[in-house]
């Protein structure tokens, strides 16, 4: 199948971009293409226009700013994951980037085409969750900041106003107490995962004194399980117990990798499985 007929407009800059999106309703941002593009061409997405930010200046930086580790809406997958600072203050996401599809996809796509798309079964929405991370969008108004617990809203829906792009993500530099855990099962390396998650650990040792569970590929977005978490906190680790927490504060849904039964079952031993790396 081929896409639908649609306009074509490079932006040159950001108010460029935004001018464009502001105008035209069924406008939509082109960014590394590897989610859009196959949406396109099976017709699950007819937009008018194509704006292609790839081509922006300076939108791909990753820097410290202030408490935060930034990574600019258009750094790639592959280009986050080579970067020294991600390295030093934030190497979770190297592993996590390493389980997101194959390299010549990586090579493509972009950190804030990720975030901005909000695939339920995606990681970094989950991660921007799990790490109370910042995105940082443009607008006609300027630029604001939105919790990533915030923008999160259902299924591939977002916070992001129709005039808005995202430009980038600031992550919290990460305490040394402090521990961002992840683990997903999938079927094949690359594969969207069938569960996964990512703990934001508090410790004094090995001990865990704080947490909090965010899931994805469990149902329509990133999934906080806070009342989970706070029962592992206080009883350890049970798998009937804590199954039957999920189950009642997360709506399982199942997809073509898995059941809504298999996705609880492997959330719930995922717990196990990510805090047994605190003895690794
Ligand atoms: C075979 C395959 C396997 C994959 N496996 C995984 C996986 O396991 N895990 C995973 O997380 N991802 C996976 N992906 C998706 C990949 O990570 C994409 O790179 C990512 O989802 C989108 O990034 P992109 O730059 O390609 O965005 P695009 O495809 O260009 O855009 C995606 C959507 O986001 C919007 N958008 C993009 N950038 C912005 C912006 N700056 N501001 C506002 N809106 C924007 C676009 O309008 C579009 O709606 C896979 C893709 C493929 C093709």
């Amino acid at each position: 199948m081929k896409a639908a007929d649609f306009s074509y407009h490079e932006a040159t800059n950001i108010q460029d971009a935004i001018n464009i999106k502001a105008k035209d309703e069924e406008a939509v941002i082109l960014a590394g293409g590897q989610s859009l593009l196959p949406a396109l061409n099976m017709r699950l997405s007819s937009p008018s226009c194509l704006i292609d930010i790839s081509k922006i200046s300076g939108l791909d930086d990753i820097k410290i700013d202030g408490d935060y580790l930034f990574i600019g809406a258009l750094a790639t997958h592959s280009h986050v994951m080579k970067n020294e600072l991600v390295l030093k203050r934030m190497p979770c996401l190297i592993d996590i980037l390493k389980m997101v599809a194959h390299p010549a996809i990586r090579n493509k796509g972009t950190h804030g085409g990720s975030i901005a798309y909000g695939d339920p079964a995606a990681e970094l929405p989950a991660l921007a969750v799990a790490t109370n991370a910042e995105i940082i969008v443009s607008g006609q108004n300027g630029d604001r900041s939105i919790h990533a617990k915030d923008f999160y809203l259902g299924l591939f829906e977002t916070a992001i106003n129709q005039d808005e792009i995202v430009i980038g993500i600031k992550y919290p530099l990460l305490k040394q107490e402090q521990a961002i855990l992840f683990e997903e099962v999938c079927r094949r390396h690359g594969d969207y995962a069938m569960a996964g998650l990512i703990a934001n650990v508090n410790k004094i040792g090995n001990k865990v004194n704080d947490l909090s569970l965010v899931y994805f590929a469990t149902g329509d977005k990133p999934d906080s399980a806070d009342k989970t978490a706070k029962l592992y906190l206080e009883n350890g680790y049970d798998y009937s117990n804590l199954k039957n927490s999920l189950n009642s504060e997360i709506d399982f849904a199942g997809d073509l990798n898995s059941s809504s039964e298999m996705k609880l079952h492997l959330a719930t031993i995922l717990i196990k499985k990510v805090l047994n790396k605190l003895e690794a």
